[in-house]
């Protein structure tokens, strides 16, 4: 699926640990996620960025894709 936003709760099956795809590896990192919260660290830095999920839910392993449009905005 896509979304503008990370999602906060996996649509499938309710979990709260969405993990970041960096690198198009699965990582979860709090500092990082109070950064992407406020807004202020864009996941477009990634070479991965549309291309690759941008999110993966580590219980059921759902992927979550940006919205391309968004990327190039904020470019
Ligand atoms: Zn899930």
């Amino acid at each position: 699926m896509k979304s503008k936003n990370k999602p906060s709760v996996c649509p499938w099956c309710g979990s709260h640990r969405i993990a970041i795809v960096l690198g198009g590896m699965p990582v979860y990192i709090p500092e990082l996620e109070k950064e992407l919260a406020d807004g202020e660290k864009p996941i477009a830095d990634s070479p991965s960025a549309g291309n690759e999920p941008s999110w993966q839910c580590t219980e059921c392993g759902a992927q979550f894709y940006r919205d391309l449009h968004l990327v190039k905005n904020r470019n």
